[in-house]
C-alpha cells in the first residue's frame, strides 16, 4: 500500500514542480527569442539606413560596388532601374531569381507605396520574409525606392537569417537539455523526498501491526482459560465450580490490566495522554511506595530497604500518580526476578540539578544483549514468559512516562549480580 502511495505522491509532487518549471522555462525561452529577433531586426534596419544612404550618394552604381556590398554583409541584392532589372542580376541562379520574384510579389502585395507618394522623396522599408521554395528559409528584406535620372530606382536587399536561426536552435537545444536534466532531477528528488516523508508513517504502521498482533496473542491466553473454565464449570461439582470461578475472575483481572496497559500505550502514541504536573515531595512518594511493597517482598523473603537523602528535597514538578506507577513497575519486576532471600534497595538522591530514583536488586540480572530490547513493547525474556502478570509492557510504559517528564531511565548491572534501574528526573 505504501509503495502505491509513495509512487502517486512522488508523481504528483514531481509532476506539479515539473509543470511549473516547464511553463517558466518555455516562457523565458519565448521572451528571450523575441528579444533576440527584435534586436537583430533593429540592427538590420540600422544597417539598411546606412547602406541606403550610401547607395543614394553613389552617382553610378557599379557591379563591383554591388558585389562588394553583397560579400561584406552576406546580402543578396536585386536592382530594378526604371522597371528593368539590372544587368548585374543576370548572373543570379534560377532559384535566386525565383526567390527575388516571390519577395517582390510579397512586397507589392503588402507594402508597395502608391506612386504618388514617391513625390515626397525616397523611402525604404524593412520586413521579415519566409521563403517556401525548396526548403524553408528566413530573410530580413529591405526594399528601397528612390528617384534617379528622373526614373524610379528600386533596390531589394535580402539578408538570410541562417546565423540568427542557428543561434535560436542552439539556445533551444540548450534549454531542452537543461529541462530534461531538471525534470529527471526533480522526479528523483520527489521520489526520495516522499520516501523520507512516508518512512515514519510506514514504520508507525508496522509498529501498530506488530502491537496488535502481540496484543491479540497476549489476550488469547487468558481468554482461552476463561472460556474453558466457563464450559467446565457447567458440569463441575459445587466445590470445583468455585475454583473455576476464581480462575475466571483472576484471568479476567489479568485481561483488564493488560487492556489498561495497552490503552495507555495507545494514548501515548496518539498524544492524547496528558500528565498533570504539580509540585511533589518525592521522598514522601518513595517512602509510600516502599511501604506498599514491603509485604510483597516479605512474602518472597526478600529484604527491601530504602535510602533517602538526609536533607528534605525541594519539591519536584511531576505527575505523582505516574511516577508512582513507574516505581511500581520497577519494584514489581525486581521482586519477580529476584530469588527468595535476595535484597532490593530503593533509593532517592538529588545532585542539585536532577533527582535520581534507583531500584537495585541482586536478582537474575539482564544480559547485555537483552538490555536494549527490554524497553520494547511485549518484549519478555524467556524466563519471564512463564510468570503470570508479565506481559512485557511494564518497562515500556515506565519509559513512556519518564519520557513525558523529559527524564531518562537507565539499566545497569548491580555490582556482584542483579540489575539496577535508575530514573533521572530533571
Ligand atoms: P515484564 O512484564 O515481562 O516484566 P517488562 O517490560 O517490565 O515486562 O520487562 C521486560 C523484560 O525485562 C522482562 O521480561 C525481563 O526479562 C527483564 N527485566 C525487567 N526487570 C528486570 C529485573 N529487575 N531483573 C531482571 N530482568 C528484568
Amino acid at each position: 500500500m505504501f509503495q502505491k502511495v509513495h509512487f502517486r505522491l512522488a508523481a504528483l509532487s514531481g509532476g506539479i514542480t515539473v509543470f511549473i518549471l516547464l511553463i517558466m522555462s518555455f516562457g523565458y525561452l519565448y521572451i528571450s527569442e523575441q528579444g533576440l529577433k527584435s534586436s537583430s531586426f533593429i540592427s538590420f534596419q540600422n544597417d539598411m539606413s546606412t547602406l541606403v544612404s550610401n547607395l543614394e550618394q553613389q552617382t553610378v552604381i557599379t557591379h563591383e560596388w554591388l558585389a562588394k556590398t553583397e560579400n561584406n554583409g552576406k546580402y543578396l541584392i536585386y536592382v530594378i532601374d526604371n522597371g528593368i532589372p539590372f544587368l548585374y542580376n543576370e548572373r543570379d541562379t534560377e532559384e535566386q531569381k525565383l526567390l527575388f520574384r516571390n519577395v517582390w510579389d510579397y512586397y507589392e502585395e503588402q507594402f508597395a507605396v502608391e506612386p504618388a507618394l514617391l513625390s515626397y522623396g525616397a523611402y525604404h522599408i524593412e520586413f521579415p520574409f519566409s521563403s517556401e521554395l525548396s526548403y524553408r528559409d528566413d530573410y530580413y528584406v529591405c526594399v528601397s525606392v528612390s528617384e534617379r535620372n528622373s526614373g524610379t530606382f528600386q533596390v531589394m536587399i535580402l539578408f538570410p537569417l541562417d546565423s540568427l536561426n542557428q543561434q535560436i536552435r542552439i539556445q533551444r537545444s540548450l534549454f531542452f537539455t537543461l529541462d530534461i536534466l531538471a525534470v529527471i532531477a526533480l522526479f528523483l528528488f520527489a521520489w526520495h523526498f516522499t520516501k523520507r516523508l512516508l518512512k515514519p508513517l510506514e514504520e508507525n504502521q508496522k509498529r501498530q501491526t506488530q502491537f496488535i498482533a502481540a496484543a491479540s496473542h497476549e489476550l488469547r491466553t487468558p481468554l482461552a482459560v476463561i472460556l474453558s473454565c466457563a464450559s467446565a464449570s457447567g458440569q463441575a461439582a459445587d466445590t470445583e465450580r468455585e475454583h473455576f470461578l476464581d480462575s475466571i475472575q483472576s484471568e479476567g483481572l489479568r485481561m483488564s490490566r493488560l487492556i489498561d496497559d495497552m490503552l495507555l500505550l495507545t494514548n501515548t502514541d496518539n498524544h492524547s495522554w496528558t500528565i498533570r504536573m504539580e509540585p511533589a515531595e518525592l521522598d514522601t512518594l518513595v517512602l509510600d511506595t516502599f511501604e506498599a511493597f514491603e509485604p510483597v517482598a516479605a512474602e518472597k523473603s526478600i529484604r527491601l530497604s530504602v535510602v533517602l537523602p538526609e536533607n528534605a528535597l525541594p519539591a519536584v514538578s511531576c505527575d505523582q500518580e505516574r511516577i508512582r506507577q513507574v516505581l511500581a513497575v520497577l519494584l514489581h519486576n525486581s521482586v519477580s526476578y529476584t530469588p527468595e532471600g535476595g535484597r532490593i534497595r530503593l533509593s532517592l538522591s538529588y545532585d542539585g540539578k536532577n533527582t535520581c530514583i534507583s531500584v537495585e536488586d541482586n536478582g537474575i540480572g539482564i544480559p547485555d544483549s537483552e538490555k536494549p530490547r527490554i524497553f520494547e513493547r511485549f518484549y519478555r525474556s524467556d524466563q519471564s514468559r512463564s510468570q503470570k502478570g508479565h506481559f512485557g509492557l511494564g518497562l515500556c510504559i515506565a519509559a513512556e512516562i519518564v519520557r513525558a517528564h523529559h527524564g531518562h531511565i537507565l539499566v545497569t548491572d548491580t555490582p556482584g549480580g542483579g540489575s539496577t534501574f535508575t530514573v533521572i528526573l530533571p
